[in-house]
């Protein structure tokens, strides 16, 4: 749960810093770039600890909340369960557990700023070379002004078509990071999602915290997502996006072995913890550079404030000379 005035992200940093387990964050960051923590990414366990919390929401929002640990904090509205901070820092990161973010250098400042503001990661430097193997993916790399933007967590019968109108208006091609469970609940959006040219990245089938389980059970956790996207009507997803952010080497192996690129994100105006719309406008304009991946959510609640935001800063974006690329 989300110990109130504790920012999740220190949480879940901490946790993946924890000496001696698996790789430490900042040893990817440094590979990857900056970015926060947070969002989907860095949710922690939330309060049981790490287990997922498959939560299904009444309408028809359903989320699996598992395990974006460090981030999301039960505090900006109805949460849900299991998404939120991992106080005990149990959820998050904790063992062996590789953190996502990007922080590349970052990690120190970047983070450590100020709770609750979304960090961000510095400017992705278009030169920065795509990720070695066993790192996750933060920038795509595309050249000047190009950017990605990624929606997790659905689908959701209520918002997904939502954002669907909103990236045809502006003939935007993104990458929904879609919940298994919430595929097979919702087979005919995954279908709509793929058919209107956008990728479908796996996130699990129940957006479980990885990053302790052995192979066999991550092994399960994303065929089982794959088949439900694929019988859903989409492609065999090619990448990747561990809960929380929270990657393991065992994650990455499984990946490597199934043909999946990790991806994780740059840019993270935590959402899903509805901070308010002009506050998830203000923190994506004001952090994306060229190569960002921007993370945003149609699943897990109330995404009210999301769709507002995207109508908001896609225009923004595309007015400042930003183009839309898929990771
Ligand atoms: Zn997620």
């Amino acid at each position: 749960m989300n110990v109130p005035g504790l920012d999740p992200r220190e949480v879940r940093r901490d946790a993946g810093l924890r000496p001696g387990r698996g790789l430490s964050r900042r040893l990817l960051l440094g590979v990857g770039g900056v970015t926060l923590l947070s969002g989907c990414a860095s949710n922690g366990g939330g309060s049981a600890g790490a287990g997922p919390v498959r939560a299904t929401t009444p309408a028809g929002a359903t989320v699996p909340t598992g395990s974006e640990p460090s981030s999301r904090p039960t505090t900006g509205g109805a949460p849900f369960p299991g998404h939120g901070t991992a106080g005990s820092g149990s959820s998050t990161g904790s063992a062996g557990s590789v953190s996502s973010s990007p922080v590349g250098s970052s990690s120190g400042s970047s983070n450590g700023g100020a709770a609750g503001s979304p960090t961000t990661a510095p400017a992705a430097n278009r030169n920065d070379a795509p990720p070695a193997p066993g790192h996750p993916q933060f920038y795509v790399h595309e050249g000047d002004k190009a950017i990605a933007l990624t929606i997790d967590d659905g689908p959701s019968s209520k918002y997904t078509p939502q954002v669907l109108a909103l990236l045809a208006q502006y003939k935007i091609a993104a990458t929904f990071c879609m919940i298994g469970q919430n595929a097979a609940q919702h087979a005919s959006l995954v279908a709509e999602v793929s058919a209107a040219g956008h990728l479908v990245a796996n996130h699990t089938w129940d957006h479980a915290d990885l990053s302790r389980m052995s192979e066999a059970r991550v092994t399960a956790e994303i065929e089982r997502a794959n088949d439900a996207i694929t019988k859903g009507g989409a492609r065999q997803p090619v990448l990747f996006r561990a809960p929380g952010g929270n990657w393991s080497p065992t994650v990455f192996s499984v990946c490597a072995k199934m043909g999946l690129r990790p991806l994780d994100w740059s840019v993270d105006p935590r959402d899903w913890s509805r901070p308010g719309t002009d506050h998830i406008v203000q923190t994506v304009m004001g952090h994306t550079h060229t190569g960002s991946i921007i993370l945003e959510h149609d699943g897990g609640g109330d995404r009210s404030q999301t769709v507002a935001a995207l109508r908001r800063f896609i225009p923004q974006l595309l007015e400042a000379g930003y183009h839309f690329v898929q990771p």
